[in-house]
């Protein structure tokens, strides 16, 4: 049984997710309590959980924004355009609903939109932090309150490091260093540090990573942000 975010119940034209993940893991350890009692596991008995998922206020809220966030694909005004007709026509498209894809297929090669315009500075100019609202990314690691043990081994295992080292350079730039939002990934003397003791634990890494070679696993000892000056 998947529930919450494993199982992609997230609001997105809401970003709330945490109500549905409560209702689901609730109809599934419904759905688990029953198949107990009659001691029956099979996929039949657990399949209850579905139909108990379908006939709750889950499928009411996410069924009409089932194309909400693949709307906005191909950009803002689009969106804006995708979104306004959803709303008219109770979640469809003028045609029909989107396939699902993994988000790391958006991910274009360097040479696809031109070197020069390649990076965050390119397109935005720097990023800006002014210490009071808006801070830099280690700064708000700092904020996050996030702990590993030192001595622990590295969650973030990156099946061949050679992909990072020769054929990304090349082929994508490193986007890892761009995207993760706690500046885990370095590339230093053309070599691919993982700085994992920042990890906020997003698994922004392991859903964007264009090859596919980088997993997110449980750190050791619970370590991770607690937000706690937040
Ligand atoms: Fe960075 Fe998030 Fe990956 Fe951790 S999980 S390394 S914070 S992108």
């Amino acid at each position: 049984m998947l529930m919450g975010d494993s199982a992609s119940f997230l609001n997105s034209q809401r970003l709330k997710g945490i109500h549905l993940a409560i209702k689901s893991g609730m109809l599934a350890a419904e759905t688990a309590f029953e198949s107990m009692l009659v001691g029956d596991q099979s996929s039949g008995a657990l399949g209850a959980y579905q139909s108990r998922v379908e006939g709750s206020w889950i499928k009411e809220e996410l069924y009409p924004v089932r194309n909400f966030h693949q709307g906005f694909e191909n950009g803002l005004l689009g969106g804006l355009v995708h979104s306004g007709i959803q709303q008219v026509l109770g979640g469809r498209n003028i045609g029909p609903d989107y396939e699902n894809h993994a988000g790391y297929r958006n991910m274009h090669m360097l040479d696809a939109i031109g070197r020069s315009t390649y990076g965050r500075e390119a397109t935005l100019g720097p990023a800006k932090s002014d210490g009071k609202v808006t801070f830099d990314k280690l700064t708000d690691v700092y904020h996050s309150g996030t702990r590993h043990d030192d001595d622990q081994p590295v969650h973030l295992v990156i099946r061949d490091t050679n992909i990072c080292n020769h054929r990304c350079v090349q082929e994508y730039g490193n986007p890892c260093q761009h995207f993760c939002p706690a500046a885990v990934y370095e590339m230093v003397d053309g070599q691919i540090h993982i700085n994992f003791a920042n990890c906020v634990h997003c698994k922004t890494c392991d859903i964007m990573d264009p090859y596919q070679v980088i997993t997110w696993v449980p750190p050791e000892g619970g370590g991770g942000p607690n937000y706690d000056g937040m």
